[in-house]
């Protein structure tokens, strides 16, 4: 994550110092710079960002500002791209947490994973041609982004999250599904596996037999592919650098042992563990819980 560039879209919250909001003569479907959340119509910029407000976020180092789903479209676009397999979806250039987004290609139930700030025509088109989107589903509400609009723009395909994250939304839509529990089946092929920690209700899509054989996790950042791309971290923040505890992590290892998947991709692009992926989640677990116990590494 990195802060964003200075905009001329820039608004700022409320009545503090810098440019009024633009007056305008409808509502508008704003979105926080810093995390990519959009909110719920309104007139004025929202007061505050509760997503950037909270401990695992941060407010931009300018105050909070806001941008509009047509400013982002003038400035930004989606770029579409094979990544070791797998259709995704990036804004470009580089926006908020700066997320990708994923089409698995269920036969069933094709699935959006994970979800961004910008909609445009050209990727519903893309999404479209290569099979469409039958279903959205999210890890966690830094990813939530712009989940409404998408979800319209997709005909109304319901939107897949885990009910311990429900307080978190900020522009509801009839098309949210809260699931709740350790598992949701969204075809034969695919599963949403509750994995705690990061959010109460952070989330991974098991992928049992895709892009190769051996299966994949998508796990957001509920565990997060590090940059050597060998490891995964288990923090409450990345951002500011809260670790979880190791009451925690144990619980994540518990939860993670019955997957079976070889691949491991990860919240942006190529951060991704392709091959030998779960052996790799095994000796992070151990490495972290050694490091965090301050106890030499078995
Ligand atoms: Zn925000
Ligand atoms: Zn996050």
């Amino acid at each position: 994550m990195t802060e964003p560039a200075s905009s001329a879209h820039r608004y700022p919250s409320g009545s503090g110092s810098g440019p009024a909001p633009r007056a305008t003569g409808e509502a508008i479907a704003w979105i926080c710079e810093t995390c990519g959340t959009q909110f719920a119509p309104s007139f004025a910029p929202p007061a505050h960002c509760p997503i950037c407000d909270d401990e695992r976020q941060y407010v931009g180092w300018a105050g909070q500002t806001w941008t509009t789903p047509d400013a982002l479209a003038e400035r930004h676009a989606i770029r579409i791209a094979d990544d070791a397999g797998v259709m995704t979806l990036e804004q470009t250039p580089g926006f908020a947490i700066n997320q990708r987004a994923f089409r698995i290609p269920d036969p069933h139930t094709p699935v959006l994973w994970e979800c961004l700030s910008l909609v445009t025509d050209d990727a519903v088109a893309a999404l479209r041609a290569a099979g469409g989107v039958a279903a959205i589903a999210i890890s966690h509400p830094h990813f939530y982004a712009a989940m409404a609009a998408w979800s319209d723009a997709l005909g109304g395909v319901p939107i897949y999250l885990h009910e311990a994250d429900r307080a978190w939304v900020q522009r509801s839509s009839p098309h949210l599904r809260f699931w709740s529990g350790d598992r949701l089946a969204l075809s034969d092929d695919l599963e949403l596996v509750h994995l705690p920690g990061h959010f109460a209700g952070s989330a991974a899509l098991w992928w049992k037999r895709g892009p190769r054989p051996g299966g994949s996790l998508l796990p957001g950042d509920a565990l997060q592919v590090t940059m050597d791309r060998r490891h995964a971290t288990f923090m409450y923040s990345y951002p500011n650098l809260i670790p979880l505890g190791p009451a925690t992590v144990e619980d994540l290892r518990h939860r993670v042992a019955p997957l079976a998947f070889d691949d491991v991709f990860g919240y942006s692009a190529g951060r991704q563990i392709i091959g030998g992926g779960k052996a790799a989640i095994d000796a992070s677990f151990d490495r972290y819980l050694a490091q965090i116990c301050d106890r030499p590494r078995g």
